[in-house]
């Protein structure tokens, strides 16, 4: 008959420096099912090894391993996982209890290896055949040595198991707790598991059935052996069943606990882990009112633009050397009505308006409030969609009369008349009576200007009354349609040429500025302005990425007995690996999450003290979101990856 275990000629040779240790020295023993085996031997005799290999947790460095007559020596250590995780159960003299779990999720951990998490119900009925039925939501440190250790022997238990090795399981435990723990062994024993214990003590070696006395690496005595045992019954292990227990799959519920042990993990280090998503937090905060402010610019530009009517070129005479940098030269032309006429009879053109700029001194009561002049014509209103919203603008008797009428912008209405109607009423401009006929339509701020803060007047009035000018500063120029637009910048240029004696190369003497150079120019200094603050986030999120992989390096050493303990009860490298980067990603999803909400209340309070509109898009949270979770992946990938390789035994005996 088949023995459930065969090992034959098992050595194993630990490296020590330039020296080797030999554990084991060419054992070999045969196993039964059924059987109670207890194992004994001085201190470094080699049990512990034994029983790591026994228990497939370990690989031999010589010799063969047969389990129910299959030949498992060399396959791979993810299928070891796999057996190990249905045939057998451990249980540590260190108990090696995950602490921030409570005894029925310590209990149940195997069924998630397994792929059984529905089956919660057996953790719970182990943990009541152990008595523990009642603190099954208690955590380990609440729990004396004696439960702690039935604690894990249920864990042992749950994936109902061919054998259970014991590893000195009674080791630190008072003598009470001692009974305990063999009264449940021996009950195991009788139900039909195989029990393979280490121990020290000769009395409780007795109470198994068989005694194997080890020395040196060697076994030197083997007493009590049943002739013949039971049959294995493979239990849930048939034989040649590896490779279909290893087609197993990562499920939901696996991901779910993950994700609520790695919150606990990062709830229980608060200030560390608020430290290392800090660099993600700001890079995300960063990101996020970076754009708030770029859309909502963008977005103010674009409808200025639109109410200035995107037909509209402008006349001004000098030229621009740098970005919107204007500058008069000497040759500068000086433009007249009898240019707004020439102009006007263009075929492309429909409106025409000249204009002067100056400053200007309102009084009104006894209210001060220094503004911009601008004299226009009639047509004004039109090109520049500012069309009174109360009272009316001058016509052109009053332009040809030079009359002192004025219309004023929102800002004046406010600052001098404090928000009374002040149409009707009269106000004095450079020491001048004037007549408030109208009220323009507020436009908000642009490129650090008020555009409210005006008063118009006729253009007439403004040259001859109030500046003492002859000459018109530019013209405001209506194009039939968007698409005439070049032609008619080429014939005023022609056009102005040959009216002020202009040779074509002169460049200097005026320019035409239409819309769209403008709306490119301003929205070329916003995307410089955004790639440059995308950058800078850019820069944070890796160093935010570091502090996440450094933290998990931390997180990682700390952990080592943990991940030998998962991989003991069955966990893959896989396994290790997603849990780990679970706990990175969300680790850093946390910093994008908080990011985004210190992002949003940042713009919001920019827009509230300064006039910017500020725009939070969907498309940015979700960039943000998204960041940071690749940010986790990629950071956290390197620390799982070391975590997924650790030897089970290895990292069980780390101190
Ligand atoms: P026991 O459990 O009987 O006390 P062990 O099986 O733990 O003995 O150890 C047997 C021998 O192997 C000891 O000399 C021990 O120091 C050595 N040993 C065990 N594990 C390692 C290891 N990971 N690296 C080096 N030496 C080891
Ligand atoms: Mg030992």
């Amino acid at each position: 008959m088949v023995p459930l275990i065969e090992i034959t000629g098992i050595s194993k040779v630990y490296p020590m420096g330039s020296t080797e240790v030999t554990a084991l020295d060419g054992v070999s023993l045969a196993v039964e099912q059924g059987e109670f085996i207890a194992f004994m031997g001085a201190s470094g005799s080699g049990k512990s090894t034994l029983l790591g290999i026994l228990g497939m947790l370990d690989r031999p460095t010589e010799g063969k391993y047969r389990f129910m007559g299959d030949d498992v020596t060399g396959i791979t250590d993810d299928d070891l996982s796999i057996v190990r995780n249905r045939v057998a159960g451990f249980v540590f003299q260190q108990f090696h209890l995950l602490p921030k779990m409570s005894a029925l999720e310590n209990a149940e951990l195997p069924l998630i290896y397994a792929g059984k998490r529905d089956m919660r119900h057996r953790a719970e009925a182990t943990l009541d055949d152990v008595g523990l039925g009642r603190r099954m939501h208690h955590y380990p440190n609440e729990m004396s040595g004696g439960e702690q250790q039935r604690v894990a022997i249920s864990r042992a238990m749950v994936n109902d198991p061919m054998i259970i090795l014991a590893d000195e399981p009674t080791g630190n435990l008072d003598s009470k707790s001692e009974e305990e723990i063999m009264r449940i062994l021996e009950r195991l024993s009788r139900e039909g598991k195989t029990i393979l214990m280490v121990t020290h003590e000769e009395d409780l070696a007795r109470r198994a059935d068989r005694i194997v006395r080890m020395r040196d690496g060697k076994i030197i005595s083997d007493t009590g052996r049943k002739k013949g045992g039971r049959k294995p019954e493979g239990g849930q292990f048939r034989s040649g069943g590896i490779s279909e227990l290893s087609a197993s799959y990562i499920d939901r519920a696996e991901i779910l606990d993950y994700v609520k042990q790695a919150f606990r993990t990062i709830v229980s280090h608060k200030m560390r882990s608020f430290l290392s998503i800090l660099g993600i937090l700001i890079g995300v905060a960063a990101v996020i009112s970076m754009m708030a402010i770029g859309e909502g610019a963008k977005e103010a530009i674009s409808q200025k633009l639109s109410s200035l009517g995107s037909n509209a070129i402008m006349v001004i005479p000098g030229a621009v050397r740098q970005h919107g940098v204007t500058y008069q030269t000497g040759s500068a032309a000086r433009f007249t009505f009898q240019d707004a006429e020439a102009i006007e009879r263009l075929k492309e053109v429909r409106r025409i308006s000249s204009s002067v700029m100056g400053r200007a001194q309102l009084v009104y009561m006894n209210r001060n409030w220094n503004t911009m002049l601008q004299g226009t014509s009639v047509d004004y209103q039109y090109i520049k969609a500012a069309v009174p919203v109360a009272g009316r603008f001058f016509d052109d008797k009053d332009v040809k009369a030079r009359r002192k009428v004025a219309v004023v912008g929102m800002t004046v209405v406010r600052e001098l008349f404090k928000n009374e109607n002040p149409v009707g009423k009269t106000v004095k401009i450079n020491k001048q009576n004037f007549s408030v006929i109208g009220v323009l339509p507020s436009k908000g701020a642009s490129f650090m200007r008020d555009q409210d803060d005006l008063v118009i007047v006729p253009v007439t009035t403004a040259m001859y009354r109030l500046l003492g000018k002859d000459y018109v500063d530019l013209f405001d120029v209506e194009i039939r349609s968007v698409t005439q637009i070049p032609s008619a910048i080429e014939d005023i240029k022609i056009l102005l040429n040959k009216r002020h004696a202009i040779s074509a190369s002169d460049q200097d003497a005026f320019q035409i500025r239409d819309m769209s150079e403008i709306r490119d120019t301003l929205m070329s200094t916003t995307s410089t302005i955004s790639l440059l603050l995308g950058i800078v986030a850019s820069i944070s999120l890796f160093v935010g990425g570091i502090g996440i992989m450094n933290i998990m390096l931390v997180s990682v050493r700390e952990r080592i007995k943990e991940i030998g303990l998962r991989k003991a009860i069955g966990a893959k490298r896989r396994d290790i690996l997603i849990q780990f980067l679970i706990e990175a990603v969300l680790m850093s999803l946390m910093g994008g999450v908080t990011g985004i909400m210190v992002g949003s209340a940042v713009s919001y309070s920019l827009a509230a003290v300064t006039s910017w509109s500020v725009r939070i898009s969907m498309p940015s949270i979700l960039i943000s979101t998204l960041f940071s979770s690749l940010v986790g992946l990629f950071f956290g990938l390197w620390p799982a990856i070391q975590a997924s390789r650790f030897d089970p035994i290895v990292a069980l005996r780390y101190e």
